[in-house]
């Protein structure tokens, strides 16, 4: 999984003018229709709009840049990347699926995995299934019946494409258009293979194990290039989406890499200091001192027991909040003690009323 920054080459604080400058530069650079002989231009181009994508968005970027990911939108990020595409190339069917038409590129596919938060700090690997394309047996992807192949088409002379000069929001640039004949595709299919009908793929079920980093958060999108769908007639496989989700753990609140947990003490506890057991990740739990005379809402900070960073060095801390639990519902010798205490320490409580109780709220 690449870092933002790393992909379009600029410092974490980077303005959002460089930003935009380095993007364009970059975009104009590796265009798949600037590089027709590079199968991987298109590819690297898609990681690029990515990665602009989210850090040309302050407030994305400021989700980014906290280590949260984009839980939900994985599908409102692909409509955001046709209106980069749109703002800066400029008319309609210029991008992906549009001046390239066939053969086309496989489908995106999105997994949902959940993980436990356990798993989730320690990184896992997971075995997961779906369905989408794959290039069809029959063939071996071709789309021609067996014993036929594809053959040259006259009009391109297989190049699929013609060039032709265009004018765009950068300038002029050549690009290509597919071949009318063909479709694009540089070939021509006498005889369709009977089992794909000579789409050179079938829908089939996937299965593939997954590498899940340390530290991904409920919402994490990893994106895994050319693990989707298969392309038609040979052209590139599609990504994967896997979307992790990380139900509410009983133990901890995360808060970004921080992970949160309160303790509930007493009033005698809280006022002489106590030995309390917190709940660390990985089921072992840690012994720790509450001094003496702590304040409700005290947060004792552990360091380095939050949750490992996602793609950086280091760990968050494990922040444990106080909270004192005023006792009720005393029996008549604890609440003579209680009074006991109150007349030593100079407290005015109210009179014993038998009977009666006053509601809080
Ligand atoms: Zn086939
Ligand atoms: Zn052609």
């Amino acid at each position: 999984m690449s870092d933002y920054y790393e992909v379009l080459g600029v410092s974490r604080d980077a303005t959002q003018e460089e930003i935009k400058r380095r993007f364009r530069k970059l975009a104009r650079e590796t265009h798949p229709d600037a590089n027709p002989d590079d199968a991987h231009a298109e590819e690297r181009f898609r990681e690029i709009a990515e990665a602009y994508e989210v850090l040309s968005d302050p407030a994305k970027r400021a989700r980014y840049d906290r280590g949260d990911t984009f839980g939900g939108d994985l599908f409102s990020q692909f409509a955001g990347l046709d209106e980069i595409l749109q703002q800066f190339f400029g008319g309609a069917g210029f991008g992906f699926g549009g001046m390239r038409r066939g053969p086309r590129r496989g489908s995106d596919v999105g997994v949902t995995i959940e993980l436990t938060l356990d798993e989730a700090a320690e990184g896992v690997r997971r075995e997961i299934e779906f369905a989408a394309a794959v290039a069809c047996s029959e063939c071996a992807g071709s789309g021609a019946a067996a014993g036929t192949s594809p053959t040259r088409c006259a009009t391109c002379g297989g190049a699929g494409q013609v060039q032709v000069s265009r004018s765009t929001f950068l300038g002029s640039m050549m690009t290509v258009s597919e071949c009318p004949t063909c479709r694009g595709s540089g070939q021509t299919i006498e005889t369709p293979c009977p089992v794909c009908v000579g789409a050179g793929r079938v829908d089939d079920r996937h299965t593939l194990t997954v590498e899940i980093p340390e530290g991904v958060d409920d919402g994490t999108r990893l994106r895994l290039p050319g693990k989707g769908g298969a392309g038609e007639r040979g052209a590139p496989a599609g990504d994967l989406y896997v979307q992790v989700r990380i139900p509410a753990d009983p133990r901890f609140q995360r808060m970004g890499d921080d992970l949160h947990h309160r303790i509930r003490l007493g009033l005698a506890e809280a006022t002489l200091g106590s030995a309390v057991t917190v709940p660390l990740l990985g089921g072992e739990d840690m012994d720790v001192d509450i001094p003496a005379g702590t304040q409700p809402g005290t947060v004792f900070r552990i360091a380095r027991q939050g949750m490992p960073r996602l793609r950086r060095r280091g760990r968050g801390d494990l922040l444990v909040e106080v909270e004192v639990v005023v006792p009720t519902d005393l029996t008549t010798e604890q609440e003579q003690a209680l009074r006991r205490f109150a007349e030593l320490h100079g407290e005015n409580p109210a009179e014993a009323r038998r009977k009666r109780r006053f509601r809080a709220g």
